[in-house]
C-alpha cells in the first residue's frame, strides 16, 4: 500500500519552478533509486517527503499525515520518516553512541538500558560497535555516514530518505555504506535515495527514477532500465 503519495504537487523557489506537477506513489518497502541531473530537483523531491521543503501547491500524504495540510505535526512524520544527508549532520559535540541515543531518548522517551540496547544493536550492524565512544571528528567519512545509518534505524522509522550519502565519501569508503544501506533495504524499510551509484540504483533497488527539469522522466524497474535496447 501507498506510503509517499504525491498528487499534482509543486513546489517554487521564489519564481523558479522546483518541482513540476508531480504524481507519483511509493508503496511500502520499495526501494526506489532517484537519479538525474545536478539541479533537477532531486533533492527538493526528497526534502518535501519529511516537510524539510514545503510544497506550494497539490497533495503530499506521507505515512498517513497530509504535509499540505498546515495543522498536520511535522514531528508525528519526522518520527517515521528518518534521513540520511550527503555531510552526514552528526553531533559534533556527541559521541558516536549518544548520537544514536539521542533522539530516541528526546522524541521517543525511550529508557536508557533499552535504548543503548537498540543502539548498540544498529552500531554493530553498520561496524562502529568498537568506536561508540569516539566523537565525529576522530572518524572518516565513510564511518560517519555509517553512524548517521544507524542513527536513523535506532528510531525504527517507516522510511529512510537518503540524499546522496555516497557523495562526499572518498571512493575507498564507498562500497561500506552501500553495504549498509543493502541492509537497511533488507530491512523492509522503504528507501528513497538520491544517489549517483549505479551499481545501487541497478542491485539493491526495486525502482530506478529519472528525474530531469523538476519532472519525473522516467519511471521503470532497474532491469528495464537497463537492458533497454
Ligand atoms: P538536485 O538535488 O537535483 O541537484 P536541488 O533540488 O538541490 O537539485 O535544486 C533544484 C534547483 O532548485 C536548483 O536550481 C537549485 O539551485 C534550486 N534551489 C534548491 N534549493 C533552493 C533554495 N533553498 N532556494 C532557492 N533555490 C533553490
Ligand atoms: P549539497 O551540496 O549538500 O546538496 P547544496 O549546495 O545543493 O548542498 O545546498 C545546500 C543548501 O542550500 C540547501 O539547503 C539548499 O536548499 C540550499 N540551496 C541550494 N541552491 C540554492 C539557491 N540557488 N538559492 C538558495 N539556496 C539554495
Amino acid at each position: 500500500s501507498a506510503i509517499i503519495d504525491f498528487k499534482n504537487v509543486d513546489k517554487y523557489y521564489g519564481k523558479f519552478h522546483a518541482l513540476k506537477d508531480i504524481n507519483l506513489t511509493i508503496n511500502e518497502g520499495e526501494v526506489v533509486s532517484i537519479i538525474g541531473p545536478s539541479g533537477s530537483g532531486k533533492s527538493t523531491l526528497i526534502r518535501t517527503i519529511n516537510g524539510l521543503e514545503k510544497i506550494n501547491s497539490g497533495q503530499l500524504i506521507v505515512t498517513g499525515y497530509d504535509l499540505a495540510d498546515k495543522k498536520t505535526d511535522i514531528n508525528k512524520i519526522r518520527k517515521n520518516v528518518g534521513m540520511v544527508f550527503q555531510h552526514f549532520n552528526l553531533y559534533d559535540n556527541h559521541t558516536v553512541l549518544e548520537n544514536v541515543m539521542l533522539a530516541p531518548k528526546i522524541v521517543l522517551k525511550r529508557p536508557d538500558d533499552e535504548n543503548k540496547k537498540i543502539a548498540m544493536k544498529y552500531l554493530e550492524k553498520v561496524g562502529m560497535a568498537d568506536k561508540i565512544d569516539s566523537y565525529p571528528r576522530q572518524l572518516s567519512g565513510g564511518q560517519k555516514q555509517r553512524v548517521a545509518i544507524a542513527r536513523s534505524l535506532a528510531m525504527n522509522p517507516k522510511v529512510i530518505l537518503f540524499d546522496e550519502p555516497t557523495s562526499a565519501l572518498d571512493p575507498e569508503m564507498i562500497q561500506d555504506v552501500l553495504d549498509v544501506m543493502k541492509f537497511v533495504a533488507d530491512q523492509g524499510i522503504t528507501m528513497v535515495v538520491v544517489t549517483h551509484e549505479m551499481g545501487f540504483a541497478k542491485k539493491v533497488s526495486n525502482r530506478l527514477i529519472f528525474f530531469d527539469s523538476g519532472k519525473v522522466l522516467e519511471d521503470r524497474k532497474p532491469e528495464e532500465f537497463f537492458d533497454h535496447p
